[in-house]
């Protein structure tokens, strides 16, 4: 059982410093700043690298309540409907075809719908990656 578990904690990884690597060999350490789920798989942080990153040495997460990222670090935090909406208005600004016209009808509705769906899928801990401020 992890300690995070035992601190009365509903995910393993809650508060766990995590390492994350790509097949090129660029690794990241993220934080999870709270007690929800984390992706198994992001993309690379490192410019121009299009691989994905994926959490390693899954073993080895340090469970750290009081840790103090330092600015830029990297953490998850829970997806509010602003990042979603952000995130969602850029995505429909690069990938606007007909398909989604049809779809959605509107960029607007589109974006509104899609930050909506992304709000939902981990509910109420959607995991979101950031840099620390
Ligand atoms: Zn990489």
């Amino acid at each position: 059982m992890s300690q995070a578990i035992k601190d009365g904690y509903k995910q393993a990884e809650a508060f766990c410093l995590m390492m994350y690597r790509c097949k090129k060999g660029h690794q990241v350490l993220i934080w999870n700043s709270r007690d929800g789920v984390t992706p198994f798989i992001i993309s690379c942080r490192i410019h121009d690298c299009r691989e994905e990153c994926q959490h390693v040495n899954l073993e080895n997460d340090y469970y750290c309540p009081a840790h103090k990222p330092s600015t830029g670090d990297y953490v998850f935090v829970d997806l509010t409907i602003d990042m979603a909406l952000a995130y969602r208005l850029q995505y429909v600004e690069r990938n606007w075809c007909d398909e989604m016209k049809g779809m959605f009808g509107t960029k607007k509705k589109a974006v509104e719908r899609l930050a909506k769906g992304d709000m939902e899928s981990f509910a109420p801990h959607t995991p979101h990656l950031t840099r620390w401020k």
